[in-house]
């Protein structure tokens, strides 16, 4: 079996930083726990670093690759029935028809480059995800996971903080892959929270939290002023004066509903 695609040269246009390192991968995969019967999906399967270790445990996953000579090459690294490859981009793809009616298992090493559109395109099919194993820049999981008031927190960390429970595992150096990053990565487990029925829509909750963030270090009076005035902030339970650092996921839920309300009594 061919280890490496022969004269495949790494497409930075697609984040192609391979894995190498068997003790890293390994622990990847220990992370990941794949087991027969689960429905596995890989996003960026590359060289198949992970999807080989996977398969071994599984016996089966599906894979979504944008690169067309990998995608042809994967198909025939396996044996039939152990991959199911989608040449797709992963931005695009119709999660709804992977595996249906059953709780998903997403994970890869993801590209660098297009890695928050990714996480954000993932949260609408959160409901059907088991969980979400993936490695990315440290800087980004470190956003992910930071409490409120902290450096690192912000958008990201506002965002999918709603959505999931996340946990940190453990840092891979730049040596463990070809080429090696310019920067550390790190491996992150993400876990959906159950959905509140009564919560407000996921497109009116990110409009709050993109907008308190479009004016980094002001507060919300002057970050928000568009959506809603001084009163009716501290109305929501939150301090006009508050800068969007410092609010909780259940602060950003308050000022969404205030918003959902204002525009529905507008409306009548
Ligand atoms: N999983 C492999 C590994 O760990 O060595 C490759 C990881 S590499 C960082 C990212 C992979 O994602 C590449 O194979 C790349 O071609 C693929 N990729 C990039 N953009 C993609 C997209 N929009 N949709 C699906 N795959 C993509």
């Amino acid at each position: 079996m061919l280890q490496k695609l022969a004269g495949h040269h790494a497409r930075k246009r697609f984040g192609q930083n391979f894995l190498n390192d068997p003790h890293w991968i390994g622990r990847i995969v220990d992370s990941i726990d794949p087991k027969p019967g689960d429905c596995l999906i890989e996003i960026g399967p590359g060289q198949a670093a992970l999807t080989r270790e996977v398969i071994a445990k599984s016996g089966h996953e599906t894979a979504v690759e944008i690169d067309r000579d990998l995608a042809a090459w994967l198909r025939g690294l396996f044996e039939p029935g152990q991959l199911d490859l989608i040449e797709a981009d992963a931005l695009k793809l119709d999660w709804q028809a992977v595996c249906p009616g059953r709780k998903l298992r997403i994970f890869g090493n993801l590209p660098y480059n297009i890695s928050s559109p990714i996480l954000f395109a993932l949260i609408a099919v959160s409901p059907r995800v088991a969980d979400q194993h993936f490695m990315l820049q440290r800087e980004v999981v470190d956003r992910m996971v930071s409490p409120p008031g902290n450096r690192t927190y912000g958008r990201l960390s506002a965002m999918l903080q709603r959505y999931y429970r996340m946990h940190k595992l453990f840092d891979v150096p730049p040596g463990a892959f070809t080429p090696a990053p310019k920067v550390t990565s790190s491996v992150v487990r993400m876990i959906p929270l159950p959905r509140d029925p009564g919560a407000v829509s996921d497109e009116v909750y990110a409009e709050v939290v993109a907008a308190s963030f479009s004016m980094r270090r002001k507060t919300l009076r002057n970050a928000l002023g568009k959506l809603l005035s001084a009163d009716e902030i501290r109305a929501a339970g939150v301090a006009p004066e508050a800068r969007a650092e410092t609010l909780s996921v259940g602060a950003f839920e308050a000022l969404a509903r205030a918003l959902v309300e204002k525009r529905r009594s507008l409306a009548v």
